[in-house]
């Protein structure tokens, strides 16, 4: 797929990569289904993207990187959740934790967490607390000193690929004040509690963390400055649910067209209450995808404006691709939407993770509206 041309899209020198991102996500699709079914991480897939170069290509250049662009990340990150979107989950923590403390850490540790990526460690975030729940950069959990740093105990919830991490980025209060840390996995005090048996995104297995103990390191404590470059995760989450509505879009209309009716002898795709509606759902894809390009293009200039873009860029695509996914279950009818057989019931329980993932649909509207109707910027 070429998306060059406009100023929002991949620049040109980068097409290389979504070139990559295509080629491997043609192979994930293949499992997308089974991987599903058996909740098992897709760790072949991380591997692929890690041995094609992606991993460290988004790295900043003096850590080794070719800092590739939010708009190409942007476009790679759907081409992936289109295909097999827990891969896409687990990836974007991944490289949000990954890329995120290379970038949050000083300088000596930055460096250690860009070699480790390089080398094909894994990252994944343990932000998410029972109690905070979506607040997830307003920890509630107290990590209290001792030599050497802060001991931690509690809990995380929803790790995605958690248990295959070497390194995880976890925030907790430090004199009462939300601090990040690098750390490393350390089994005699991190325990996994096997709560993931989900509806959706089965095979990203974010599983709660239970922390006895636990040291944060002093020396792997990041520094409250700003992040050099924007996140990775609040840049991604609005493609994820841009790649499922892709997966929708595409399996109606291979269903639509098929199928024929009884009644009229013609294909489905030629009742009207199905193009009306197509049409639509196509309108508010277009739509939804010019903004999250406009919102990656923010991150490439570094604009402090990224921050409200990522919230309306996620409310617009979240809202959508359930939308999309309801679509297709009334287009595959029983036998092509509802059976666990059919592509469109997997995409259906896919489609409802992106609106429950921090910041929810309702936090996201929540924070806008307030912005709005408040008189504040957004
Ligand atoms: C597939 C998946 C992968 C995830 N991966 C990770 C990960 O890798 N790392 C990580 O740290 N976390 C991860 N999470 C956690 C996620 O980001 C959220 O923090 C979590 O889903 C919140 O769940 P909760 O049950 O506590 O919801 P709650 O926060 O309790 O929300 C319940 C309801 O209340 C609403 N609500 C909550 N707060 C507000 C508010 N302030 N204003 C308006 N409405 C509100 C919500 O919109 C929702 O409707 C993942 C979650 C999912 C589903």
């Amino acid at each position: 797929m070429s998306t060059g041309g406009h100023p929002f899209a991949p620049p040109h020198h980068e097409q290389r990569w979504v070139d990559t991102a295509t080629e491997l996500a043609a192979e994930f699709a293949k499992t997308a289904g089974a991987l599903d079914q058996s909740a098992e991480l897709p760790l072949a897939n991380l591997q692929a993207l890690h041995g094609s170069g992606l991993d460290a290509a988004l790295l900043p250049k003096e850590l080794g990187g070719e800092a590739l662009s939010y708009r190409s990340y942007g476009e790679i990150v759907r081409l992936l959740s289109a295909a097999c979107p827990s891969t896409a989950c687990i990836w974007v923590m991944h490289i949000g934790a990954g890329v995120g403390l290379a970038e949050i850490s000083a300088p000596d540790a930055a460096r250690f967490y860009a070699d480790e990526l390089i080398a094909g460690r894994r990252f994944a975030n343990a932000l998410s607390e029972p109690t905070s729940g979506n607040l997830f950069m307003m920890p509630m959990q107290h990590a209290e000193p001792v030599d050497g740093g802060f001991r931690l105990t509690g809990a995380k919830r929803f790790a995605s690929g958690c248990e295959i991490a070497d390194h995880f980025l976890v925030n907790a209060l430090v004199e009462d004040k939300p601090t990040f840390f690098g750390l490393a996995a350390d089994p005699a005090t991190m325990r996994f509690i096997p709560i993931w048996d989900t509806m959706g995104l089965r095979a990203s297995r974010s599983q709660l963390i239970e922390f006895t103990g636990t040291l944060l390191r002093e020396d792997r404590r990041c520094p409250a400055l700003r992040p050099k470059r924007p996140n990775h995760i609040g840049a991604g989450l609005a493609f994820l649910s841009l790649g499922i509505a892709d997966a929708a879009l595409a399996a109606l209309v291979d269903h639509a067209r098929r199928r024929i009716i009884p009644t009229t002898g013609e294909p489905l795709a030629r009742m009207q209450w199905l193009r009306f509606d197509v049409a639509d759902v196509h309108a508010r894809l277009e739509a939804a995808t010019m903004y999250a390009r406009h919102m990656c293009w923010l991150a490439d200039e570094n604009s402090a404006e990224f921050v409200p873009a990522t919230i309306r860029a996620k409310q617009l695509a979240n809202g959508l691709a359930v939308d999309a996914a309801q679509l297709a279950v009334r287009v595959g009818g029983a036998s092509a939407g509802y059976l666990r057989s059919s592509p469109i019931e997997r995409i259906f329980r896919d489609a409802q993770a992106g609106g429950l993932m921090a910041y929810s649909l309702e936090v996201c509207k929540d924070t806008l509206g307030a912005a709005l109707l408040d008189g504040h910027d957004g």
